[in-house]
């Protein structure tokens, strides 16, 4: 078997090198060639635990490679992953296909003898049909089917996700793309993973779906914890209450400074304006993105408020500036947000980031990057935690104290208790729970 993977980003080269772990021959295709040069070098172009161990691997044992060349991969290959990003469309909030389409007018050029072509990327109801007219407009004589089969990998937890999926979702009717999909699926069948078979437009509608239902629970506890905060509750208390619940579920109820990330902004976004075009209006999609926008912006705000209101002239420690730990992805990470409405209201920002600082030195100006933890503190009017990375969970309270000018922590993740920190002599602030009297 042989694919093609088109897109080297973090899903396609996450799905690539998982899918020749799995015994296939894979080559995994950018535009990018300066991403392409950093691969052939065993350089990663983005931060995934374990990545480069499987990438190395798989390249060793000559499963895996890297080209920039579309048409050589997809000539050999029996499916065709389309991986390429479907950012939102500047101005009208709908996502941006015209990677996918370029991708496959590229693909009909290159296509010999049946091919599957499918899209991992998560796209809109009505994509893939669009994709199968490009190819028969260019290619009437080709034999080919387009599948859909959209991603749940979650970036920091990739390849555990990718190899041990909770279930595979395959859109497509044609028996002869059913065949390829369940022969590059089979490990995965062996260990009793759910596949679901359904209709292309289904699946296009699952991937939205999900990702929507989990941005719901996000913004749905963050505006318990707005309550807990006014009547003195506890939302970790009242999301581990409604969790155990197995109806509702433990997980994605973490009040937090809202959702960021490559996938719930714009995709609960598309949703919406897909839905409203198509005159069924998702209301409380719609509520849910509004929620998000606003609580972002509300957190420069609770910074402010722990200073005594005004950070003018004033010095901020960030530690975590990437969406999540474990990730560079800077894409719609709340930083964006409380950084720079930090600094507009006239503080100095002090921030690190053990991977993302990089990225994230092109979009956030005028910040002070520092090289460590502690580093970033010295002199410090006050400490932000806006990433839950696993080194700034066991932080040395004395040293912040000698550190900081003032005590004040303001914990975005509520990755500490309230009453140690108290106790620690810390003025403390954290998300939707009371502080002891
Ligand atoms: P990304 O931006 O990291 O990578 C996309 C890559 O595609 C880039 O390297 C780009 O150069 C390349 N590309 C674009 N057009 C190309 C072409 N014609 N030929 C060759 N290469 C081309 O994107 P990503 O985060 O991997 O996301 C890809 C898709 O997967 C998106 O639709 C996203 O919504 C979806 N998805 C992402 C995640 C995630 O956690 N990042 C999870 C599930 C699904």
């Amino acid at each position: 078997m042989h694919v093609a993977m088109i897109g080297t980003g973090y899903v396609g080269l996450v799905s690539g090198t998982c899918f020749s772990e799995f015994g296939v021959d894979v080559v995994c295709v950018d535009k990018d060639r300066a991403k392409i040069e950093k691969l052939e070098q065993g350089v990663m172009p983005i931060y995934e635990p374990g990545l480069d161990d499987l990438v190395a691997k798989n390249v060793r044992e000559g499963r895996l490679s890297f080209t920039a060349d579309l048409s050589r991969a997809v000539k050999k290959a029996d499916a065709v992953f389309i991986a390429v990003g479907t950012p939102t469309r500047r101005g009208d909030g709908h996502a941006d296909l015209s990677y996918v389409y370029t991708a496959a007018k590229e693909i009909a050029a290159a296509m010999d003898g049946y091919t599957v072509v499918v899209t991992k990327s998560t796209v809109p109801v009505g994509t893939g049909d669009e994709v199968e007219r490009i190819i028969r407009e260019a290619r009437p004589d080709a034999q080919f089917d387009v599948v859909s089969n959209p991603e749940f990998l979650r970036e920091g937890s990739a390849i555990s996700d990718f190899t041990h999926p909770d279930r595979v979702v395959i859109g497509t009717h044609s028996p002869r793309a059913q065949e390829v999909m369940r022969a590059l699926y089979r490990p995965l069948h062996l260990i009793e993973t759910p596949i679901l078979f359904t209709s292309r437009t289904t699946s296009e509608l699952i991937k939205y779906a999900a990702n929507t239902f989990l941005a719901t629970k996000i913004s749905f506890i963050n505006e318990v914890a707005d309550l807990c905060e006014k009547v003195g509750a506890d939302v970790q208390d009242v999301a581990k209450g409604i969790g155990l619940d197995g109806r509702i579920g433990k997980k994605f109820l973490h009040a937090g400074p809202g959702y960021g990330g490559s996938c719930f902004p714009k995709d609960t976004l598309a949703l919406a304006h897909t839905a409203r075009d198509i005159g069924v209006p998702l209301r409380i999609v719609e509520t849910v993105i509004d929620i998000n926008t606003k609580r972002k912006k509300a957190m420069a705000e609770r910074v402010i408020a722990a200073c005594g209101g005004s950070v003018a002239g004033k010095t901020i420690a960030v530690l975590g500036v990437a969406f999540k730990p474990n990730t560079d992805d800077m894409r719609d990470s709340p930083s964006l947000d409380i950084l720079p409405q930090l600094q507009a209201n006239g503080a100095t920002v002090r921030a690190y980031d053990p991977e993302a600082m990089r990225e994230a030195k092109a979009l956030l100006p005028d910040v002070v990057w520092c090289d460590g933890t502690y580093e970033t503190m010295e002199g410090a009017d006050a400490l932000v935690i806006i990433t839950e990375w696993n080194q700034f969970r066991g932080l040395d309270f004395e040293r912040v104290k000698a550190l900081l000018r003032a005590p004040v922590l303001v914990d975005l993740r509520n990755i500490y208790n309230p009453d140690e920190m108290v106790r620690a002599g810390f003025d403390y602030h954290c998300i939707g729970r009371p502080l002891p009297l």
